[in-house]
C-alpha cells in the first residue's frame, strides 16, 4: 500500500465542532435528551420544508423508518411485496421482518426497478410495491403510480439515496403512499444515525408517532402496540446543523461528480451513470459499470493497492444473500445480477480533493484498459 492516506468510498461530513457544542449546551440545562424534545420537533418542521413533503416523522435510523413505515399501512400479513433486489439489504429485511414475502423484480439501465416487468409479477397475494431510488436515480414514479392504482396496491419508496432531490419541482419524498430517507453517517445528509418517514397527512403521521413511541399518548394512555424508534436530541441537533450546510455540500459533490465525468467520460471501457431529465440530483454516489466482472474486480484490487477503497454496491443482489438463498420465488433477475457483477462505486464526498479525483480516475482508466 502506498504511503498516502486511505480514501474510503465516503467520509461523514462533520459540521464545525464549536457550532455543535453550542447546539447541545442547552441539553445540559434542560436535561431533556430524547422523547420528542425541542430539536426533534424543530427538525421535523425544517425537513418538511426542505424535502417539500406534507409530513415528516423522524426515526432513530433509516431501517426502523422502513419497518415502521411499512407496518403503518396495516397490509394483510403474508402478502407479497414486489421489490428490487438491487439495493441495500435493509429494504428486503424490512419486508420480511414485517411478515411479508419479497417478490424480486429485475432492474433497468438506470439501476431502478423495471416498471415494465411489475405487472407480470402481480398475483392475488400482492399488497404493495417497494421500489428504491438507487444512487439517487428516480424510479419511473408515474408508471408505478398507474400500476399501483390499477391493482389497488400501496407504494413504499426507499428513498435512502435521494435526500433533497426534486423531480419536476416536486420533493422526491412526496411520491407513493410513503417515502423513507436514511440519515446514516455515510449518507449525503446525516444525523449520525437517523431517518424519517414522509407521509401525506396528519393521520398517518400520528400512526407513526404511536409506532415509534410504544403507542404512548399520555402518562396513563397507551393507544396501540408500538416499538421504540424515536430520534434523540443529539441526533436532531446534528441534523439541524447539517441542514445549514447541505446545499454547500451537495454543490461540492457536484464538482467532484463533474470532475469524474471529465476524466472518465471518454473512456470506452466504462459506463457512467446518467441522471434523468427533470431530476435535481444530490450526487450521492459515483457508480461505474465495467465490461465484465473480471475488469471490475481488477479495478477494485488495483485501487485498494493504492489505498483507495471503492465498494461493490450492490453485490451480491439481496435475492442472493446467504440468508435468503432458495427461500423465495426467483424470477428473471438477469440485469440485476449482471450489473451487480460489473458495478463499482468510486469515492465521492464533499471533502474529496480534485487532485484525488484525478488520481483515482487515472488508476481506474489504466486498470480498466488492462494497462496497469
Ligand atoms: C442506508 C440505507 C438504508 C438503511 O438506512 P440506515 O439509516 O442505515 O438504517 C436502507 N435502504 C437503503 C437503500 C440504504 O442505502
Amino acid at each position: 500500500m502506498s504511503e498516502t492516506k486511505k480514501i474510503l468510498v465516503t467520509k461523514s461530513y462533520m459540521p464545525p465542532f464549536e457550532e455543535y457544542m453550542e447546539m447541545i449546551r442547552p441539553l445540559w440545562e434542560s436535561h431533556w435528551l430524547t422523547n420528542m424534545g425541542d430539536y426533534h420537533k424543530r427538525l421535523e418542521q425544517e425537513l418538511k420544508e426542505y424535502l417539500k413533503v406534507p409530513q415528516v416523522s423522524l426515526m432513530v435510523n433509516g431501517h426502523m423508518a422502513l419497518e415502521l413505515g411499512l407496518q403503518s399501512l396495516n397490509l394483510p400479513k403474508g402478502g407479497e411485496i414486489i421489490t428490487t433486489p438491487f439495493t441495500f439489504i435493509s429494504t428486503t429485511h424490512s419486508i420480511i421482518r414485517n411478515g411479508f414475502v419479497p417478490v424480486f423484480c429485475d432492474i433497468k439501465d438506470d439501476f431502478t426497478i423495471d416498471e415494465s416487468k411489475i405487472e407480470q409479477l402481480i398475483t392475488e397475494k400482492t399488497v404493495a410495491i417497494m421500489p428504491v431510488h438507487v444512487y439517487g436515480n428516480i424510479c419511473n414514479v408515474q408508471e408505478i403510480e398507474t400500476i399501483a392504482y390499477k391493482y389497488d396496491l400501496k407504494t413504499v419508496y426507499d428513498a435512502a439515496h435521494a435526500f433533497g432531490e426534486t423531480f419536476r419541482g416536486k420533493g422526491i419524498g412526496s411520491f407513493g403512499d410513503l417515502s423513507v430517507f436514511s440519515f446514516h453517517a455515510t449518507k449525503v445528509y446525516h444525523t449520525i444515525e437517523g431517518g424519517c418517514v414522509c407521509v401525506k397527512n396528519r393521520e398517518q403521521y400520528e400512526k407513526l408517532y404511536n409506532l415509534k413511541n410504544f403507542g404512548i399518548r399520555s402518562e396513563e394512555l397507551v393507544v396501540s402496540v408500538g416499538a421504540n424508534a424515536k430520534m434523540n436530541e443529539f441526533q436532531a441537533a446534528m441534523g439541524l446543523l447539517n441542514l445549514k450546510y447541505i446545499n454547500e455540500n451537495i454543490y461540492r459533490r457536484k464538482q467532484v461528480f463533474e470532475a469524474y465525468q471529465k476524466y472518465l467520460g471518454e473512456c470506452r471501457e466504462i459506463k457512467l451513470n446518467q441522471y434523468r431529465e427533470g431530476l435535481e440530483p444530490n450526487y450521492a454516489y459515483m457508480p461505474v459499470l465495467f465490461e465484465d466482472a473480471e475488469v471490475r474486480d481488477r479495478v477494485y484490487t488495483d485501487l485498494r493497492k493504492e489505498g483507495i477503497f471503492a465498494r461493490k454496491y450492490f453485490y451480491p443482489i439481496t435475492a442472493d444473500a446467504a440468508c435468503f438463498r432458495n427461500k423465495y420465488r426467483l424470477n428473471q433477475l438477469e440485469k440485476a445480477r449482471d450489473f451487480s457483477e460489473r458495478i463499482l462505486v468510486l469515492p465521492l464526498y464533499s471533502g474529496l480533493e480534485m487532485c484525488e479525483v484525478e488520481r483515482i480516475a487515472g488508476i481506474v482508466r489504466r486498470s480498466a484498459s488492462g494497462k496497469q
